[in-house]
This record gives structure tokens, C-alpha cells and sequence, in this order.
């Protein structure tokens, strides 16, 4: 089968594109859920504070402004055709350049410690470091999911090796106490993330996946899991901000996977209203080499 090819260049391009989006926008969806729990809100505190919030959204995006000051660490969800090549270097390293372009270029806070136990080292370097989760796929595209997730909403991450005799109400009941028990820490309202299943690494993935790219086929009773989920937390939540009002949650997204017998991992990640996610394609359209590597 021919391989087609990406250049590094049309990956640093889109890279560039994708960061300069979401550094100062929303999701349009967090934007809509937004305005959703203003117009139900009865509390004036809790109102003041969602008018404020969508108020800096339209500001940042007006003038291309950061979201917010933390502007986040970049995570990558990177989806390969098998029929595609990638020619000017590896993934990370052509992400992680444009990344730091991109940084330069918005003028993004540096919000990397390089070293994790000894801070005041950063390096200004020629690439930044990413979370990257690569991902072969049949085809012949490229697709890439970005996030900039802030520090403080994924401090407030949460992973229990559950027994499986925990059921369904366990799961529940550990989804709602962690965003309910993070209070004000995430900046609330907050989009949840849950993994269910896999293993122990699989399932905080899962959980991140479930943020970045929700999918839209999911079976009836996981559906009906989240809505139980998002009701509950916003029974019992303290509200925006964790002050004040009866949204603590925008919306919660569950992804499961198979795990083995004796086990029920489960992983809650979260995120803030700022939610700046979005995701790139690149579909290949010249052919330059066969199987054996040699070009045409
Ligand atoms: S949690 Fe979100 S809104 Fe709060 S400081 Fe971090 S990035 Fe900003």
C-alpha cells in the first residue's frame, strides 16, 4: 500500500492555529452551558459571578486575550492513519517546537516546571513540553485533539481501584464526593471527565479522553449515569465558584472499557469553565512513497 506524507510544517501550521484558538476561547459548548445556568440561576451572588465569567469570555476572545492567567499545560490526544508518514521529525518534537512558537507568539504564561522537585530551573527551551497520547487509526489522516488544562482543575484528579462489588452506586457515589469535596478548587462550574475500566493507567486516560473528545455513542445506561452524576453533584456542590448556586457542574462525561474480573478502576478528571479544547485535521492528499520507503 502507498504511504502519503504530512509535513512537519503543515503540523506546526495547524499546531499554531489550533493553540491560537482555544488560548483565548471556550469550547462553544461550555460557553452555551454557561449561559444555560445563568438563565436557570435564582442566586444573585451565584449570577453576579456567572455574568463575570462569560463577561471575561467575551473579552478574551474580543481581543485575544488569555482565558485566563494560567494558561495551561498542552495535552495532545494524536490520532496516525496507518497509511500516513510523517516526514521533518517525531510528533512530540514537531508539536512540542510549534507549541513554543505558539507561546511566544500569544505572549502564553510559562507555567512548566522542568524539573518537578526542584523549581526555579525552568529552561527556555525551542520545544515545550506536552502530554502526548498517540493512537494508530486505519485511513490516511492525521487528527489532533488539544487541550490547555489548567493547574488547578487538574489537581482536583482522583483515580480508585475499585472492588468490583461496588457497582454502579459506588462509582456514582466516588464520582460525586470528588468534584463535591474539590469545592471552590477547580474553579467551578466545572466539566467532569470519567474513566471507567481498563487498568490503572488506562482508566485516568480514559478520564481525560472523555474532557477532551465526549462520544456521541454511548449506550442508554451511561448516559443516564452522567445525567444521575450531574444532578447529584449539583444537589450537593457548593456552586460557582464554591461559593454560591445551584451549578457546580456543566456537564459530565463517562468512557469506559473493558478491565479485568477482580478489577473496577475508575479515574475523575476535571476542568474549569475555562474548557479550551478543540481538535485539527489534516487529511493527506499527495502520494510519496510505497511500503519499502522509496519515494515517487
Ligand atoms: S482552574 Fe481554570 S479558571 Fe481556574 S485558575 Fe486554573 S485555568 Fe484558570
Amino acid at each position: 500500500m502507498a504511504k502519503k506524507t504530512i509535513q512537519a510544517n503543515e503540523i506546526r501550521e495547524l499546531v499554531l492555529d489550533a493553540i491560537g484558538e482555544i488560548f483565548c476561547t471556550a469550547h462553544p459548548e461550555t460557553r452555551q452551558l454557561l449561559e444555560n445556568a445563568l438563565a436557570r440561576e435564582k442566586d444573585e451572588i451565584a449570577r453576579d459571578m456567572l455574568e463575570t465569567i462569560l463577561g471575561n469570555h467575551e473579552i478574551a476572545q474580543r481581543e485575544s486575550l488569555p482565558l485566563c492567567q494560567d494558561t495551561g499545560l498542552l495535552v495532545v490526544f494524536a490520532e496516525l492513519g496507518n497509511g500516513v508518514l510523517i516526514e521533518g521529525g517525531s510528533l512530540r518534537d514537531i508539536i512540542g517546537s510549534a507549541a513554543a512558537e505558539a507561546w511566544d507568539k500569544y505572549y502564553l504564561r510559562d507555567s512548566i516546571a522542568w524539573d518537578p522537585l526542584r523549581r526555579g530551573t525552568n529552561q527556555k527551551g525551542t520545544t515545550l513540553p506536552l502530554i502526548l497520547h498517540l493512537e494508530q487509526i486505519p485511513g490516511d489522516e492525521l487528527i489532533l485533539h488539544f487541550a490547555l488544562k489548567g493547574g488547578g482543575s487538574e489537581n482536583c484528579s482522583f483515580l480508585k481501584m475499585m472492588l468490583p462489588g461496588a457497582g454502579m452506586r459506588g462509582v456514582e457515589e466516588f464520582v460525586i464526593q470528588s468534584v463535591v469535596e474539590s469545592g471552590g478548587r477547580p474553579c467551578p462550574p466545572v466539566m467532569v471527565g470519567v474513566g471507567i475500566g481498563g487498568n490503572f493507567e488506562e482508566c485516568a486516560i480514559l478520564a481525560k479522553k472523555a474532557l477532551m473528545l465526549p462520544s456521541e455513542q454511548k449506550d442508554e445506561e451511561l448516559r443516564e449515569m452522567e445525567e444521575r452524576i450531574l444532578d447529584e453533584i449539583n444537589k450537593r456542590g457548593k456552586g460557582v465558584m464554591g461559593f454560591a448556586g445551584s451549578t457546580t457542574a456543566l456537564k459530565v462525561c463517562i468512557l469506559a472499557k473493558p478491565c479485568h474480573i477482580a478489577s473496577l478502576p475508575v479515574a475523575v478528571n476535571i476542568d474549569c469553565h475555562a474548557h479550551r479544547v478543540t481538535s485539527r485535521r489534516i487529511n493527506v492528499s499527495r502520494e510519496t512513497s510505497d511500503d519499502s520507503g522509496a519515494t515517487r
